[in-house]
């Protein structure tokens, strides 16, 4: 049994210091779900010095004690996922199944960090090259010491284990501040961590809203992951500049998908539709806008219409997706939905008839001017725009016309056309045939570019990204040509020019 916030006990909010906690509610019934403490400075600071002895600890571990522990976690997180899964479905109010899905690519993820670790960082032997001959040269990555992971709410587990998961394997301590909307989630995660390693808190949880993550990042910790908005991010860069701590930024998307006439439409629609609404549209790497071949594209549109009729949200267990779970994000679907039809775009299916708080049924948007906040703007709900283009070609310029740059896909037949069209996507991620599966698949990195963020989670740059490189050296001999000393020659230096031209002064033919 794990211990701490897992259940949804009832309490009620102390109304003689109503500052230091704070309750969550179940999207869905708006009742209660839990209170937690709102942490302070002092209370973070004594977390992050605990981490700090914690990491000390860790990172003296082998790399086969760490690898264990891992494992002992995953499976822990396995064997209990259908816990974990009813406590994120009462704090976000994401289907059980989704829920379920988050999880288990989660443990895949824990699973490859920690067998892969080892590989990736640990210590190796690198060539010398001739001016450094007479040295053994070695190169490894060290743990950076305490990591800050700043999480959102829209997929607790999955999104934090991003940096988690790596952070751990490479040999840090972490402290978590979950979002604010799911931090019992972020407990349950802490508290089944501390069951399969007890004796230091390794992974530890701090609970608040966006003063207590500003803590986190001016606090003494060695680098910040953050995943959320880019607003947010600003904020969070601002406050690490204070101590030079480097962070990673996951933030969010406005994803695109591109079909080209050869595509296999039902396959592609299929996708869309999955690809925007699940999760009630309230993914980072959700689809937002698709760009579609001109000869295909009205039946396309009929497809897509026709898929939606089937999808709608709701708390039941046949719902296709949940509830907004952030009350907030209803106003800006309401005015992109609002702004797209004041601006010449049709509603192919539903419209802001679709809103119905806290749910929004799926809207299908066509016609929308690339210069609407529906095309512009991140709008995380379960709204698509559809557009028509040329070809491939022009649905990469309009994809690539954003200020984001984190995932997308492309659907077509013709291989090479489709891998020229995911490359030439300005994203972190491009999958061909489907959507998301670049997330799915541990070995490769996560991230994107510009207001998506920087630095990369998953794979060894992942893993790199929570380490820092050490580079050593071991003279082996003593050197033909002694450069590092006052006592050379200028025959010395001349005798090394020489090979160095031998070497590289020949003329270069380019082919
Ligand atoms: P948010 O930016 O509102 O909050 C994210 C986290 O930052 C929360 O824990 C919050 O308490 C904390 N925070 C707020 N103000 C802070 C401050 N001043 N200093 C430090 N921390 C602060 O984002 P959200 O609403 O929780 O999440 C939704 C956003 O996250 C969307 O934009 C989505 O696209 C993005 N997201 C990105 C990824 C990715 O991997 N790229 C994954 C999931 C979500």
């Amino acid at each position: 049994m794990v211990p701490g916030p897992m259940t949804t006990t009832v309490r009620t909010r102390s109304q003689s210091s109503p500052a230091r906690t704070f309750d969550t509610e179940n999207p869905a019934t708006s009742e209660v779900s839990a209170t937690f403490p709102i942490q302070d400075e002092d209370e973070v600071n004594a977390a992050v010095a605990r981490a700090r002895q914690a990491a000390a600890w860790w990172s003296d571990l082998s790399w086969k004690e760490r690898e264990q522990r891992l494992l002992a976690w995953k499976s822990y997180l396995t064997r209990y996922m259908a816990r974990l899964a009813e406590l994120v479905h009462t704090e976000t109010g994401k289907p059980v199944a989704d829920a379920k899905l988050e999880i288990l690519l989660a443990i895949v993820h824990i699973d490859w960090a920690a067998k892969h670790v080892r590989k990736v960082l640990g210590p190796r032997r690198v060539r010398s090259g001739l001016v450094g001959l007479n040295h053994a040269s070695y190169l490894e990555y060290q743990p950076l010491g305490v990591i800050g992971v700043i999480g959102p709410w829209n997929y607790p587990v999955f999104t934090p284990m991003g940096s988690i998961a790596y952070a751990l394997a490479a040999g840090n301590a972490v402290v978590f501040k979950p979002s604010e909307f799911t931090p019992a989630t972020g407990g349950w995660l802490v508290s089944s961590f501390a069951e399969v390693v007890p004796e230091h808190p390794v992974l530890q949880l701090v609970t608040g809203f966006g003063e207590t993550g500003s803590h986190l990042a001016r606090s003494a910790v060695n680098k910040i992951a953050f995943t959320g908005s880019a607003r947010t991010a600003r904020k969070v860069m601002a406050a690490c500049a204070q101590n030079l701590t480097p962070m990673v930024a996951e933030c969010g998307g406005k994803d695109a998908m591109l079909v080209a006439a050869d595509a296999d439409l039902d396959a592609a629609a299929d996708a869309a539709v999955w690809g925007a609404m699940s999760n009630a549209g309230q993914t980072c790497i959700g689809i937002e806008r698709v760009y579609v071949a001109q000869d295909v594209y009205h039946t396309f549109l009929e497809k897509l219409a026709d898929r939606v009729t089937q999808i709608r949200p709701g708390d039941d267990r046949e719902a296709d997706y949940g509830p907004m779970t952030m009350p907030a994000q209803l106003d800006v679907i309401e005015k992109h939905i609002a702004d797209a039809m004041a601006y010449g775009g049709r509603a192919v299916a539903g419209g802001l008839s679709s809103i119905r708080r806290p749910y929004v049924g799926p809207v299908i948007l066509a016609d929308v001017p690339e210069t609407s906040h529906a095309v512009t703007d991140e709008t995380f709900g379960p709204v698509m725009t559809v557009t028509p283009v040329a070809d491939l070609t022009e649905g990469v310029t309009l994809a690539n016309a954003t200020r984001y740059g984190l995932g997308g896909s492309v659907f077509a037949k013709n291989a090479k056309a489709a891998m020229r069209a995911a490359r030439s996507m300005r994203s972190g991620m491009t999958s061909i045939n489907s959507v998301i599966a670049f997330a799915t698949v541990p070995a490769l990195p996560f991230g994107g570019s510009g207001e998506s963020g920087f630095g990369r989670i998953h794979g060894a740059d992942g893993l790199r990204e929570f380490a820092r490189a050490k580079a050593i050296t071991r003279m082996r001999m003593r050197p033909p040509v002694n450069l590092t000393t006052f006592t050379r020659t200028d025959a010395d230096l001349k005798k090394l020019l020489g090979w160095i031209t031998l070497l590289h002064g020949k003329r270069y033919r380019q082919r």
